[in-house]
């Protein structure tokens, strides 16, 4: 059975996207079975795989509301291992539609419930807000990742996701845990950089991973190629230290 894993913070542009992007990538490069949801309306991670939105017959927002089955929206990518559930900016609107329903906080669990037997890790893409699909997301998860940026008011917010992370723990999904937080974009030329890293050490403690992310150049061109840095350029800083997030969280996730 998978290991649900959501990566998630309210905090827009801190690198939620590129990080379940190429953890996916790398996960699924260590033999891992994979399928990574894009639960963005922006659909970045979907053309962050190269999957051009305008080619789908239906995304999640056909599977949320249960129009076609989850796994028919479910598409390979050219990467080994690799699936993903795609989303299209219609998944905005969608969740207006998803308030209407009974199941509007479960129907992400209910999609995943149907395909988890065939992957090892199922890799979530948050929207950067406390929306409903966030909510969705981490009642499906056994797991929430949280990446920070190493700039200034990099915890705004963080109190806020913790205390909904315990309500959903409290009300529907017992099991969730905090996986680690993942310092992104840092920048060790600066001061700035590492006294923020201290700051979030501070708070977080050991569920700080031993990896940062480099602010790195290669990291950001990646997506305009539809690829993984991991694929675009696996010497870069970015690509080796998202090697090693992988790599710790297939030791923190190991049953
Ligand atoms: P949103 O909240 O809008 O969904 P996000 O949290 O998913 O954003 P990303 O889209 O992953 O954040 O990253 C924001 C921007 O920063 C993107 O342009 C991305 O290419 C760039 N970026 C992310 N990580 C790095 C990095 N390590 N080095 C350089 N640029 C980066
Ligand atoms: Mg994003």
């Amino acid at each position: 059975m998978a290991t649900v894993i959501c990566v998630t913070n309210q905090k827009g542009g801190v690198g939620k996207t590129t990080t379940a992007v190429n953890l996916g990538y790398f996960l699924a490069k260590s033999k891992y079975k994979v399928l990574l949801i894009d639960s963005g309306p922006q659909g970045n991670a979907t053309s962050g795989l190269g999957i051009d939105k305008n080619s789908l017959n239906s995304s999640m927002t056909e599977a949320l509301l249960g129009v076609v089955k989850f796994s028919d929206i479910i598409k390979e990518t050219k990467y080994k291992n690799l699936d993903i559930a795609p989303t299209t900016p219609q998944l905005a609107n969608t969740e207006v539609e998803l308030t209407k329903m009974n199941k509007k906080f479960i129907c992400l669990r209910d999609g995943i419930s149907q395909v988890a037997q065939n992957y090892d890790y199922i890799i979530i893409d948050s929207p950067p807000s406390l929306s409903l699909l966030t909510v969705n997301g981490m009642i499906a998860s056994d797991y929430l990742l949280l990446p920070v940026q190493t700039e200034f008011y990099a915890l705004e917010g963080v109190a806020q996701l913790l205390e909904s992370m315990k309500l959903v723990k409290k009300a529907s999904n017992p099991k969730l845990k905090l996986l680690g937080v993942v310092a992104t974009m840092y920048d060790k030329r600066t001061s700035l950089s590492s006294q923020v890293l201290a700051e979030i050490k501070k708070y977080f403690k050991d569920k700080v991973f031993d990896v940062t992310i480099p602010r790195n150049v290669r990291v950001a061109e990646a997506p305009s190629h539809g690829v993984p840095v991991g694929s675009y350029d696996k010497f870069s800083k970015g690509a080796k230290a998202y090697k090693e997030l992988a790599r710790e969280v297939i030791e923190r996730t190991k049953k």
